[in-house]
């Protein structure tokens, strides 16, 4: 997802160093030790902050997480609440087979897949 870059020096490819104390994200050339502060630093705080476990942190908040999509058009078969939060696949498999969904209802947090 991050661009390739490469060393306009002797174009081998640049990699990236972690200035820690000035919090500045670097690409270096192994090389001939080119040095230049990298321009998509979002990409690399993306990159640092995309955890392990931060998938399974959204679909624990599935109910709760605005950033998720919802429908009022399929009510929760447990509560017959009338928003349920739509839950991105599990893995690549399920893509475009199921859709699982998660009950916005707090007291409820049914989850269900169709
Ligand atoms: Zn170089
Ligand atoms: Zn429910």
């Amino acid at each position: 997802m991050s661009t390739t870059n490469f060393c306009p020096m002797c174009n081998n490819l640049l990699y990236h160093k972690e200035d820690r104390e000035n919090r500045i994200l670097f690409n270096v050339c192994k090389y001939c030790h080119y040095k230049v502060e990298a321009d998509n630093y979002c990409v690399y705080r993306m990159e640092i902050q995309h955890q392990p476990n931060e998938r399974m942190q959204t679909l624990n908040d599935a109910a709760t997480n605005p950033n998720l999509p919802r429908t009022k058009d399929i009510p929760c078969p447990k509560c017959n609440h009338k928003e349920v939060a739509l839950l991105p696949s599990t893995s690549r498999r399920e893509v475009g087979t199921n859709q699982s969904f998660a009950c916005c209802n707090r007291n409820c947090g049914h989850r269900w897949t169709e």
